[in-house]
């Protein structure tokens, strides 16, 4: 086959390229004073006896997913001790590769999945230092796959992860195209999980334990054989939003249009039969349905984020930079500590309990909602750092020569070049808390270009002002359009008009948003202690006040904005704050330890009105984000 160009909507700009700045940047700092920046010291699997340095631990993901983090973590804060780290894995695989190609530990040679995690490592490490191994070991890695697949095909995860594997030979292609890599990216494609035919037609329209008992599949089979006795990996939640990236890599090689249509049906019957109002989907670890009670896992939020990436490069939907939005801001601040010494492996939509206890999951442990080093499974623990780094690929993307998209807003800055003249744009804002996008040109001159900024679906009311004076801009197919010559010291302020909204959930239950951000309820919670690992503590929360409130669905909501402290999804101060009216729900208690899932509403209550305080989701470790609702009208 010829060599074509790859098709992809919009370009991502290398990781280089991009800035963060204010409360992103101070996301990033607290991350690595937390777990990402001891992990190494604390955690064996990925210390010093790892099997990717040679040594007789741990062997297969942990540490790639680790790195996947850490790279790009280091890179940004100009972490020189943790670049070291880095670069000591990252030598150790280069040096690893074999004559036919392989790489990493011997202990798992046979396995594939755990090789693209550490090539996605291995891209950034390239983009950051351009060090030529990179493609060496690509080049000779696809060469060995292209052999090897055809005795020992996808199977288990790499069968279902396949698209993270595309997404590696895309990058080596889009650098040095060869036919060869087009038949290998067919091979692949032959060989996967169809996660294409599964979206369209989306099966799993209920919870896993509908379909399966996990008692009897485990009693009954071994792990080799639990894809045979149930569709394991495509009910798998994190293999579910990893899949969301094979179509999209896919058409960057095929150019079929039905993998766009793919991914839009399989994220609405995602969101309709497993989804939360904070944008990720349940799955306790198997997709578990709309219930507010279910869980969904850690590793799913971030790969979720990074496949909506992916996504976004390959078709340019800015609804999925909503999506993205709701995820990054919601979902994933919620479910690690502020400090980011602990971590859940499931969060609850309706969480007002996180106690070592028996829940309704479908196969995950009592743990599993409590905050701490290792919960329930250590996956979490190696794969929770790529979510705040990575995200930063995903704010700004490239159409074409001429045009700058501003994707997804964080405070930030880009760097690119127009016809030879290198530009420097800084995104001034506290976004998500805040309504006011400040685009400034601090380099560059004379050149005439458009960027294009997305206009969100909640935002009916939008103003655009440059150095001072309102232009006139229209919204066409979700971006606002600017087309000038931009100049250093030139502003562009775009205000979006955060309203406070209601969205229905399972139920009929009621969510409360603003902009991109998602209220829960602001309970008193109690943190105990109750293990200690290597000086890293496991923590349970208690409530300390009540939770079982239903809201008036008519009622009149007052936000109020306050300080943005240091910490910036901070349960003490939290960046904004709602006023709701709502009544106590006596008959809404708990069920086997979570709450029980929101009674059908409207109820009746004949409890006072009270006014109850929301606070974003990502500040409330325990919340109610999914209320039953009454009507005044209607109370008997
Ligand atoms: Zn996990």
């Amino acid at each position: 086959m010829k060599t074509d160009k790859l098709h992809n909507a919009l370009s991502a700009f290398p990781l280089t390229a991009v800035e963060p700045k204010g409360w992103l940047l101070r996301q990033l700092e607290i991350q690595m004073k937390g777990l990402t920046g001891i992990l190494h010291e604390a955690w064996d699997s990925v210390g010093s006896y790892s099997g990717w340095l040679g040594g007789t631990g741990e062997n297969w993901e942990r540490c790639p997913y680790y790195l996947d983090g850490l790279l790009p973590l280091s890179y940004y804060l100009d972490d020189g001790k943790h670049r070291e780290l880095c670069d000591r894995f990252i030598a150790w695989a280069l040096k690893s590769q074999d004559k036919e190609g392989n790489f990493g530990p011997a202990a798992s040679k046979d396995d594939y999945w755990s090789r693209f995690v550490m090539l996605k490592v291995l891209i950034q490490y390239a983009e950051i230092t351009g060090d030529p191994q990179v493609n060496v070991l690509c080049k000779g890695y696809f060469k060995y796959a292209a052999k090897s697949l055809d005795q020992r095909p996808l199977a288990q995860w790499g069968k279902a992860r396949a698209g993270d594997l595309l997404y590696c030979i895309k990058w080596l292609y889009e650098q040095e195209p060869d036919a060869a890599l087009i038949d290998l990216a067919q091979k692949v494609s032959s060989q996967a999980l169809d996660w294409g035919g599964l979206y369209t037609n989306f099966p799993f329209t209920r919870a896993t334990s509908f379909y399966y008992n996990w008692d009897k599949v485990k009693a009954n089979n071994t792990w080799s054989q639990f894809d045979v006795a149930m569709a394991f990996h495509a009910t798998h939640i994190v293999n579910v939003a990893m899949g969301l990236k094979f179509p999209a890599m896919q058409y960057c090689f095929d150019h079929n249009k039905d993998h766009y249509a793919a991914l839009k049906a399989g994220l609405e019957a995602l969101a309709k039969y497993h989804g939360t109002a904070a944008g990720i989907f349940n799955g306790d670890e198997h997709l578990s349905g709309n219930s507010p009670s279910q869980g969904a896992e850690l590793c799913s939020v971030v790969e979720l984020m990074f496949s909506l990436q992916c996504m976004l490069e390959s078709f340019g939907d800015p609804a999925w930079g909503d999506l993205l939005e709701r995820i990054a801001y919601n979902s994933l601040p919620a479910t690690i500590s502020e400090d980011f010494m602990s971590h859940q492996y499931l969060q609850q939509a309706n969480q007002v309990l996180a106690t070592v206890a028996k829940r309704n999951w479908f196969n995950n442990d009592d743990t599993s909602n409590t905050f701490g080093l290792e919960p329930n499974f250590g996956c979490c623990t190696a794969n929770m750092h790529q979510g705040w780094p990575k995200f930063l690929k995903s704010l700004w993307f490239r159409e074409g020569e001429d045009t700058l998209v501003s994707m997804v807003f964080a405070p930030s800055a880009v760097k690119l070049v127009f016809e030879g003249c290198p530009y420097k744009l800084e995104l001034g804002t506290s976004y998500p808390f805040r309504d006011i996008l400040n685009y400034k040109v601090v380099e560059g001159r004379g050149k005439e270009f458009t960027l294009k900024i997305r206009h969100p679906q909640w935002a009916s009311n939008f103003d655009v002002r440059i150095n001072g004076k309102p232009e006139a801009v229209t919204s066409v197919d979700n971006f606002l359009v600017i087309k000038r010559i931009w100049d250093c010291g030139d502003i562009l302020n775009c205000h979006f008009a955060m309203p406070i909204a209601k969205s229905r959930w399972f139920n009929n239950s009621l969510a409360v948003e603003r902009g991109p951000l998602v209220f829960g309820l602001d309970i008193a919670e109690k943190w105990t202690a109750f293990r200690e690992t290597g000086g890293i503590k496991d923590y349970e929360i208690r409530p300390e006040s009540e939770w079982n409130y239903a809201l008036d669905e008519g009622g009149t909501i007052e936000a109020k904005e306050k300080e943005i402290a240091d910490l910036p999804f901070s349960k003490k101060s939290p960046p904004v704050i709602l006023e709701a009216p709502a009544r106590k729900l006596p008959s809404w208690g708990l069920e086997n330890n979570s709450a029980a899932p929101p009674p059908l509403s409207p109820v009746q209550t004949a409890e006072p009105v009270e006014i109850i305080r929301l606070i974003p989701y990502g500040c409330a470790k325990l919340r109610i984000s999914q209320f039953p609702y009454y009507s005044e009208a209607s109370l008997k």
